[in-house]
């Protein structure tokens, strides 16, 4: 972490992009909505779900920590994923992460926490102590309060110089 919780230690094009290996972690924290498909759709796409089987197949295992307070819809996504996942994650406070790490049987120190969103996933993440990855939000679509936080992420970013890849 930079010292600026708000500012990830990598950035990413989208989740496909993310090598663990290379990023050197143990388990992955992903947040759902705008960064493994767009909000409210409940079908990852083909490339994601290989992906996905491609991390697991390496050893790695993967945690959609979501702040979402739909846990059906979550789930079957996580099912479809042939992950583990957690709702009501309550982002960015640090027990969504804590919660994702121990199912995985990992230490904070040894996830990556990715996400689309500085706000929660970000800042959530660094204060969790895992290394943090920002992707670039997969839809246009958001839930209104994103919205609001997109006003001050862009701010942040423009201060810092941090530019979506
Ligand atoms: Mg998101």
């Amino acid at each position: 972490m930079s010292g600026n919780v708000y500012i990830p230690d990598v950035v990413a094009a989208k989740v496909t992009d993310i090598d663990p290996a290379e990023l050197g972690v143990k388990g992955i924290l992903i947040d759902l909505d705008n960064t493994l498909l767009p909000w409210k759709d409940s079908v990852v796409s083909e490339e994601v779900r290989q992906w996905a089987a491609k991390v697991r197949a390496g050893g790695v295992g993967i945690c959609i920590v979501s702040n979402t307070h739909n846990p059906r819809r979550l789930r079957k996504i996580a099912a479809d994923m042939g992950v583990e996942s957690i709702y009501s994650a309550w982002k960015p406070l640090r027990g969504g992460f804590k919660r994702g790490a121990d199912i995985l049987g990992c230490k904070l120190e040894e996830c990556a926490a990715v996400g689309d969103q500085l706000m929660t996933d970000i800042k959530g993440g660094n204060r969790a102590g895992c290394l943090t990855v920002l992707v670039r939000p997969v839809d246009k679509k958001e839930f209104w309060g994103t919205k609001i936080s997109r006003f001050f992420e862009r701010r942040i970013m423009k201060k810092s110089g941090l530019e979506y890849k």
